[in-house]
């Protein structure tokens, strides 16, 4: 990156000047990775049961499945499944298996990680059903700028056409990619760093649904960095050596 001096710097006002889109370089594809990561530091969009799976519940998942694998090899996957659903007991071992002395303690745990993820999928599918039923009665707040054509963080490079149903500041992806010397990959990583930076922060109405998180997510995020004229956050973190390696990364 070039050194930020008198003459090079510029305020976004002049870069519309004389900036025209045409001369920029354009966003190269999204690779499958890419693409992972997006839907990755999407995920706290999410509301009710999805918030859950995506945020904390998929370590349990994980975890039930691990046990009920464990299981099943030590002592066949029909009995796995009887411990998981409470059916046998963990210190059952089935005939004709031979199991080791200590095939109790994974079939203990699967039998209690199977009660919490029964008990707690039950409770979860509850909420969630409650949420939507007044989410329903209440409308889309949003609807007046479309639909969206998904509800992740949006690509910089979508967010220059008109059809992306978000409200962003005029011309907001490419000064961002500009502020990147138009590296689209790494405007397009910091971008996105920073939209699930404001999705940390619980500061929504999620009642909204997960559409309307990633909404206003995604224009408090665009019109902060508008206000922020010339400056990258996620730039000037990496470059005073800040940057942590938290969810977000
Ligand atoms: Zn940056
Ligand atoms: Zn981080």
């Amino acid at each position: 990156m070039a050194p930020v001096s008198g003459e090079i710097r510029r305020s976004d006002a002049d870069l519309e000047a004389w900036v025209r889109p045409g001369e920029v370089e354009r966003a190269a594809g999204e690779s499958p990775v890419e693409r992972f990561r997006r839907w990755w530091r999407s995920r706290f969009r999410y509301a009710g049961i999805q918030y859950w799976l995506v945020t904390e519940g998929y370590v349990v998942v994980l975890v039930f499945a691990g046990l009920y694998v464990v299981n099943g090899l030590l002592l066949g996957w029909t009995h796995a499944y009887e411990v998981s659903a409470l059916i046998a007991s963990p210190w059952d071992v089935p005939a004709g298996v031979e199991a080791p002395s200590w095939s109790w303690v994974p079939a203990l745990l699967l039998s209690i990680a199977g009660w919490l993820v029964v008990t707690g999928f039950a409770g979860a599918v509850a909420g969630y059903m409650v949420l939507n039923a007044t989410t329903n009665r209440r409308g889309l707040k949003g609807s007046r700028v479309g639909p969206l054509p998904s509800g992740e963080i949006p690509r910089l490079a979508d967010l220059q056409y008109s059809r992306h149903g978000h409200d962003v500041p005029p011309y907001f992806a490419l000064r961002f990619a500009l502020r990147h010397d138009s590296d689209w990959r790494r405007a397009q990583d910091h971008w996105e760093r920073l939209v699930a930076r404001f999705l940390h922060t619980d500061a929504f109405d999620r009642g909204d649904g997960n559409d309307g998180v990633m909404r206003q997510a995604v224009t408090y995020t665009s019109y902060f960095l508008h206000g922020l004229s010339g400056r990258c956050p996620e730039c000037l973190m990496a470059k005073t050596g800040s940057e942590d390696a938290d969810a977000v990364g």
